[in-house]
């Protein structure tokens, strides 16, 4: 007999939730995770992600509708505060094609949003500086997570549901059949019914034991925190949430974003992307360039500029070439399943994630269409 029901490998946002549901239905679970829990090295570590339904795909503000409701459910049911209320900007010039998808998207999902010119906009947030040209939508539920306290409460009430949790085990070899996965973590060796991949961006290593490679590509993205003098309007629940939809000025690959200060975080200014980076091997020492470049951005678009840079960290997102996920079944193993290629926006959605793949685990009916995400939309010939 299997000693668990499911392994998963990989504690960052997706697996710790994935842990918690499959947990909570009851399954014997077992999680492993190759450095200690909340490490900094994965895509998930840090004070703070945007949860928006100002997505430019439908699908995303169906998911963001789910998501909302599921941090809510879980912030009740663990009796932590993860989520807090701050609104969301997205501001640039009129007509950017992405801009106006957003719009579109929001509508036929009937969402609530102001859009509002550069003036309107500076009225009700005087932190910033529009350009005239600029149209400014305000989405009033745009929120932000408390990154790690969402991984650690994850974590701690899949214990509490009996997950049996193991940090510092690498997961190094990796078997399985149509009924039955083999895994090695640290010399010891678990068996379980089934399996879900939440590696991040050592997917395709854990992968590579069962003859599959997914598209994905790790890019360097670095947090940069900020100073601006004036702590309580720049706290989350007084500063919004924004995306600065400036395509002629940094490109679609690299829009500036911001989060307010958290716990006194600081301000949160980065980029959307970045090069591509090998998180076995990369230099982990933060680019001035980045901070210049973060500081030059909000002199021209804040009211007032940063008195000072407070620190920046490394984080990375795994792409793949459509930046949406991969959610879906190994192609040779139904009882492996892959949840992976977060593309740098999955944090919002790692609840709601965590209970998809619970349920595919467990050949239970999904109520939400996750064609999207399949990895068919790909050649995977190519990448075996
Ligand atoms: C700077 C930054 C800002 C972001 N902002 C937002 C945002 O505002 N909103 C949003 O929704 N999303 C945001 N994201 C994206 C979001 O954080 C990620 O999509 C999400 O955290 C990915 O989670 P994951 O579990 O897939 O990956 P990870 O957190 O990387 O977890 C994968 C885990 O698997 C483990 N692992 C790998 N191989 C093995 C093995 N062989 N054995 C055992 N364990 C293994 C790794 O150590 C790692 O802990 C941001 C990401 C970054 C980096």
């Amino acid at each position: 007999m299997s000693q668990y029901d499911i392994i998963i490998i990989g504690a960052g946002a997706l697996g710790s939730a994935t842990a918690y549901h499959a947990a909570r239905q009851g399954l014997r679970v077992l999680l492993l995770e190759q450095f200690e829990f909340d490490h900094g090295r994965g895509s998930s570590h840090g004070a703070s992600r945007i949860i928006r339904y100002a997505y430019n795909r439908e699908i995303y503000v169906q998911m963001a509708a789910l998501a909302f409701a599921g941090w809510r459910n879980f912030e009740q049911e663990s009796g932590q505060k993860l989520m807090h209320p701050t609104g969301g900007l997205d501001f640039g010039p009129r007509g950017e094609p992405h801009f106006e998808a957003m719009l579109t998207a929001l509508t036929a999902q009937q969402i609530p949003f102001e859009l509002m010119s550069a003036d309107e906009g500076m009225k009700r947030f005087p932190q910033f500086r529009f350009d005239d040209d600029f149209a400014v939508l305000y989405q009033a539920d745009a929120s932000v997570l408390e990154a790690s306290k969402c991984v650690l409460t994850h974590l701690n009430i899949a214990e509490t549901y009996g997950a049996a949790l193991v940090q510092n085990a690498a997961v190094t070899y990796l078997n399985a059949t149509p009924s039955s996965v083999t895994v090695v973590a640290n010399g010891v060796t678990y068996s379980a019914d089934r399996l879900i991949v939440t590696a991040g961006a050592w997917a395709n290593q854990v992968l590579a034991h069962l003859n599959l490679q997914l598209p994905l590509q790790p890019v360097r993205c670095q947090e940069n925190y900020y100073d601006f003098g004036h702590p309580k309007a720049f706290e989350v629940g007084n500063f919004p949430v924004f995306i600065a939809h400036l395509l002629s000025e940094y490109g679609y690959m690299y829009m500036p974003y911001g989060l307010p200060s958290v716990n006194g975080s600081g301000v949160k200014l980065s980029l959307h992307g970045g090069p591509p980076y090998d998180p076995e091997t990369a230099d982990r020492t933060p680019d001035t360039q980045l901070i210049e470049t973060m500081l030059a951005f909000a002199a021209r678009y804040f009211s007032k500029p940063a008195i000072r840079h407070i620190n920046s960290r490394l984080c990375l997102y795994t792409m793949t070439p459509d930046e949406d996920f991969i959610i879906d079944r190994h192609p040779e193993f139904s009882n492996v399943i892959i949840g992976a290629c977060c593309s740098g926006h999955a944090f919002k959605f790692s609840h709601l994630i965590g209970d998809f793949l619970t349920k595919m685990a467990t050949d239970q009916t999904l109520d939400f269409n996750l064609d999207a995400f399949k990895l068919s939309r790909f050649d995977t010939s190519e990448y075996r």
